[in-house]
């Protein structure tokens, strides 16, 4: 039995858990961290971002060289799919980078326990299940325990034919046909995987309109072009049941004709990861949602007990979880430590990206804010002519009394990258004006960033 003191326990290696306990570590604390599996780096690294960005780059790279090469004058003769170096080329980086935080980890001298974690009462973790079991004994316990799946009444995930995200990302052949529950971010990334290596893509989702929580013009527009690009939608319906039947699936929804398939994805969003953790050993109770209630500091009920990322409130984003772990260790240190969550960008990176940052227009409407719009279409920019890539918008709403930047919403080719200077912007508190008036290198898909906020004050140039 291995027994330890230390400043800092973390439980979680996640992008929450990770980066918290490096930064600590940077700030002079001695640090453990508790990950009950064995690779370091939690959802994100090993099932989650990385994995599937592995794969749509990939599946994006098969579909130009077999659909999009033509018209640039680039010949190919045939194209085919090679699937297991696809798939063995995104466990290699997945290995890589979760490699990578184990070499963070020594370099920082952060001392990592395999096992789960369990709180057993004010400052004690234990680990369990491990390769040896451990008693630590910490002046604080950092929660970051991130999220699983959730699942859905009447569907019966059998890890195989009904199956998540963690089991998406590694299908061993292209599935002729594959039903995906949910027309979240994770439904329409995995599934753009899946319809670009070839198979038929139909995404039942309960409410009317895709990528909910989205600016809905955004998403009308990306529902526009994910049916441009074969995939279908079976908007508006509700799920009743899921279960593997013979060498396929069949979906069960309310009122309409059941679906078959040849694989289901459930891709209906995540929920905390609590179970089996202790929490109520220091008397903290989970809210109705399973969500480990903090305050602003990211202090729980529980004295010198933290928490942070999926498993607290908000948006479940890995540079969401990270920015929390610095604030919460930092404010630990120092007393200083803080998140703007106005300024929390979120991507989708489908074709074309999708990015986000700030309210929405109905987020606006409904809180009665008085606000300025500007659009500007991509194809009304040279580099998007030259990229072949014209689809899209750029949105920034602006308020109407100061023209302080409220929100920024864009669909468009590289809207992941293009994103980063609304959120730079929004930091620094800037109106649409100083990103009209800011030089935009050109021919650069960002013109059309300082054209919206030209187009705030009716004045875009290209348009
Ligand atoms: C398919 C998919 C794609 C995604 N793509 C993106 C994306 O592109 N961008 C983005 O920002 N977000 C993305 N996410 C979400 C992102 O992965 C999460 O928001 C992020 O990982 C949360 O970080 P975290 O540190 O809070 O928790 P997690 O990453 O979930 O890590 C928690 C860790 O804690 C461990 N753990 C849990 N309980 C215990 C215990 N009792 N003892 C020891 N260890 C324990 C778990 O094994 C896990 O390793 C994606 C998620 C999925 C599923």
């Amino acid at each position: 039995m291995t027994q330890a003191k230390h400043d800092l326990v973390v439980i979680g290696s996640g992008p929450g858990g990770y980066v918290a306990a490096i930064r600590a570590a940077q700030l002079g604390m001695n640090v453990g961290c508790v990950e009950n599996e064995p690779a370091l780096g939690g959802t994100c690294l090993r099932v989650g971002c990385i994995p599937s960005k592995a794969l749509l780059e990939s599946s994006e790279r098969y579909h130009e060289a077999k659909e999009t090469l033509a018209p640039h004058g680039v010949r190919v003769a045939s194209v085919s799919l090679d699937l297991p170096t696809m798939l063995k080329r995104k466990d290699e980086i997945v290995r890589g980078l979760t490699g990578g935080v184990d070499m963070l980890f020594k370099k920082n001298k952060v001392a990592r326990y395999l096992g789960r974690g369990k709180i057993a009462g004010p400052g004690r973790v234990v680990v369990e299940g491990g390769a040896e079991p451990a008693t630590l004994e910490a002046k604080h316990v950092l929660i970051a325990t991130g999220s699983k799946s959730a699942s859905l009444p009447g569907v019966a995930l059998d890890g195989d034919r009904v199956a998540t995200s963690t089991e998406a990302l590694a299908y061993p052949e292209v599935p002729g046909h594959l039903a995906v529950i949910g027309a979240g971010y994770i439904g329409l990334e995995m599934g753009s995987v899946w319809l670009r290596l070839g198979a038929k893509v139909t995404v039942i989702e309960y409410l009317d309109r895709v990528l909910p929580g989205m600016d809905a013009e955004i998403a009308t527009e990306a529902l526009r072009l994910f049916k441009r690009q074969g995939m279908e939608f079976r908007l508006g319906q509700k799920v009743t049941g899921a279960r593997a039947e013979g060498k396929g699936a069949i979906v069960a929804c309310e009122g309409q004709e059941p679906l078959r398939a040849d694989r289901v994805l459930l891709a209906v969003g995540r929920v905390p990861n609590t179970e089996g953790l202790g929490v109520e050993s220091v008397g903290i109770t989970p809210d109705e949602k399973g969500r480990i209630p903090v305050d602003e500091h990211y202090r729980t009920s529980a004295e010198g007990v933290f928490a942070i990322g999926d498993v607290i409130g908000g948006a479940m984003l890995a540079h969401k979880a990270s920015e929390e772990g610095v604030a919460c260790v930092e404010w630990i240190a120092t007393g200083y430590g803080h998140v703007n969550y106005n300024a929390i960008p979120g991507v989708v990176y489908t074709q074309p990206e999708i990015a986000s940052v700030g309210r929405t227009e109905e987020e606006l409407t409904a809180e009665g804010r008085a606000f300025r719009k500007g659009v500007f279409f991509f194809r009304g920019i040279g580099r998007s002519r030259a990229l072949g890539q014209i689809d899209g918008r750029v949105k920034i709403l602006a308020d109407q009394a100061t023209d302080r930047l409220l929100g920024v919403h864009i669909i468009g080719a590289r809207a992941g990258d293009l994103i980063a200077e609304a959120v730079a912007a929004m930091e620094f508190g800037a109106s649409s004006e100083d990103i009209a008036r800011i030089c935009h290198a050109h021919p650069t898909l960002a013109e059309a960033v300082k054209e919206a906020a030209l187009a705030v004050d009716g004045r875009p140039i290209h348009a």
